[in-house]
C-alpha cells in the first residue's frame, strides 16, 4: 500500500519490538552483540557498523524521502563529509554560492588540501552552472531554499546538468524537509540532511543523514559511514524518531505561521524587504510552488535601520530567542551581518545581498499573534 507521508512518518521503520511488544523503538544502548559462533551473528556485530535504533531511523528517513536507503550520522556535517568521501583527488565540485557556511568551510578548508576543487556559482543561473562544469566535475551540490536569502533552486534542471556530465547531484534538504520537498523524485542522487533542524524538531539533538535510491551508492556511503565513524548514538536516533512522527503537523504550523508573518512584515513600515518563497513577489515563487508542497518556516527580512538598530531588534525580542540554528518548535531570530556571516568582508557581504539590517527568523509553532506582537515591541525599542 502506498501510504501518505503522515502515515509513513509514524510507522515506517517502526515495528513493535519482537521480544517485548514495546510499541516504541527501544534505545539500544549497546556497543557489541553476542555471536552464536565466530561470524555467526544475528544481524548486528558492533554499533558503529549498525545499531537497531539507528536502523529504524534510517528506514524511517528513507521512507519519508521516497528513497530506498538511509544512513545516519552524528551531525549534518558528518553526512556532508561522507558525500565528499565518495570523490577522488582531482575531482571538481560545483556548489551554490550561498550554501551553508559549514558546507563552504568543509569544502574549502578541509577538502581542497586533499586535491578536490570547488566552484561556487549562482545555481539559479543554469548557464553559470553549465559554464562551471568541467570534465572532472563529479558533484553538483544544491541547497534549496538557501540561507539566509531563501533562493529557490530548480532540482530537476540542476540534476539534469549534473547527469549530462556524469556527475552526482546532492541536495541538502534541511530547510524544506521531505514533508515539503522530495529531491530524489526530481532526479537528485543523494539527499543530505541536518537532522538537528526540523526532523529532530525540538532543538535537543545533533544528527545527519544521507538518503538515496541507488544500492551501489548506498553501499559506498555505508563503507565510509563505518570507516570514518561519524555515527550517531542510539539516544540521538531515538530523539529524531520521536521528532519525525510529528513532522507533518509541525511543518503545517511552521508554514502557516511563516506565511502569515511574511505577509505582515511585507506591509510593515519598518521593513524594506521580505525574503520568503511563499510571497508572490519572490523571484522564484512559481518554481517553489511547483517543486514544494508548501513554502517552509524560514524567512528573512530587511529591517529599515542601521546595523546597531537591527541588533537592538534581535536583542529585544522575548518570544523569539536570539540564537543560531533553526527548525525547532520555538521561534529563533538572528542577524547574519553581526553573527553567522560577520566574517565576510562588508563589501562582499553587501554584494551578496546580506545587508546590515537583514534579520533571519526560524518561525516556530507558537501563536502567530504573539510572534507579531513580539517583533512589533522589538521594532519599537529599536526605532
Ligand atoms: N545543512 C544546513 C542547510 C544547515 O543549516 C546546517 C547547520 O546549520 C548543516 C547542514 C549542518 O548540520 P549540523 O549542524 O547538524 O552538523
Amino acid at each position: 500500500m502506498d501510504e501518505h507521508i503522515e502515515t509513513r512518518a509514524i510507522h515506517a521503520g517502526q515495528e513493535p519490538d519482537e521480544e517485548t511488544g514495546a510499541l516504541m523503538t527501544p534505545i539500544h544502548a549497546n556497543s557489541t552483540y553476542v555471536q552464536d559462533g565466530p561470524g555467526d551473528h544475528r544481524g548486528y556485530e558492533y554499533s558503529r557498523t549498525g545499531n537497531p535504533t539507528r536502523t529504524d531511523l534510517e528506514a524511517n528517513l528513507a521512507a519519508l524521502e521516497n528513497g530506498d536507503f538511509g544512513r545516519c550520522f552524528s551531525s549534518g556535517m558528518g553526512a556532508i563529509n561522507t558525500v565528499l568521501n565518495l570523490l577522488d583527488s582531482g575531482d571538481h565540485v560545483v556548489a551554490g554560492n550561498d550554501v551553508y557556511g559549514g558546507t563552504h568551510r568543509i569544502f574549502t578548508q578541509v577538502y581542497e588540501k586533499y586535491g578536490l576543487d570547488f566552484d561556487f556559482v549562482d545555481t539559479t543561473d543554469h548557464d553559470a552552472v553549465r559554464d562551471a562544469m568541467r570534465e572532472e566535475t563529479a558533484l553538483v551540490w544544491v541547497e534549496t531554499p538557501t540561507n539566509p536569502l531563501m533562493n529557490v533552486n530548480d532540482i530537476g534542471a540542476l540534476a539534469d546538468i549534473a547527469h549530462e556530465h556524469d556527475a552526482l547531484c546532492t541536495v541538502d534538504n534541511t530547510f524544506a524537509t521531505p514533508y515539503l520537498q522530495r529531491p530524489l523524485d526530481h532526479g537528485a542522487d543523494i539527499v543530505a540532511h541536518s537532522l538537528t533542524k526540523y526532523l529532530g524538531g525540538h532543538s535537543d539533538v545533533i544528527g545527519g543523514a544521507l538518503i538515496t535510491d541507488d544500492a551501489d551508492l548506498d553501499e559506498e556511503i555505508g563503507f565510509y559511514q563505518n570507516s570514518v565513524g561519524a555515527t550517531p548514538g542510539p539516544f540521538g536516533c531515538f530523539l529524531v524518531l520521536r521528532g519525525t512522527k510529528t513532522l507533518p503537523v509541525r511543518m503545517d504550523r511552521h508554514c502557516d505561521n511563516a506565511r502569515d508573518l511574511a505577509e505582515w512584515l511585507d506591509t510593515h513600515d519598518a521593513v524594506s524587504k521580505v525574503y520568503y518563497p511563499g510571497l508572490e513577489s519572490h523571484p522564484q515563487h512559481d518554481l517553489a510552488a511547483e517543486q514544494m508542497d508548501d513554502f517552509g518556516g524560514m524567512l528573512s527580512f530587511e529591517f529599515d535601520g542601521t546595523l546597531e538598530q537591527a541588533s537592538t531588534v534581535v536583542k529585544e525580542t522575548e518570544v523569539f530567542t536570539l540564537a543560531e540554528s533553526l527548525g525547532g518548535v520555538e521561534s529563533l531570530i538572528e542577524q547574519p551581518a553581526a553573527m553567522t556571516h560577520a566574517a565576510i568582508p562588508k563589501e562582499e557581504r553587501l554584494a551578496a545581498g546580506l545587508t546590515d539590517g537583514l534579520i533571519r527568523v526560524s518561525v516556530g509553532i507558537e501563536h502567530v499573534d504573539d510572534l507579531k506582537a513580539d517583533l512589533q515591541q522589538a521594532f519599537d525599542a529599536a526605532l
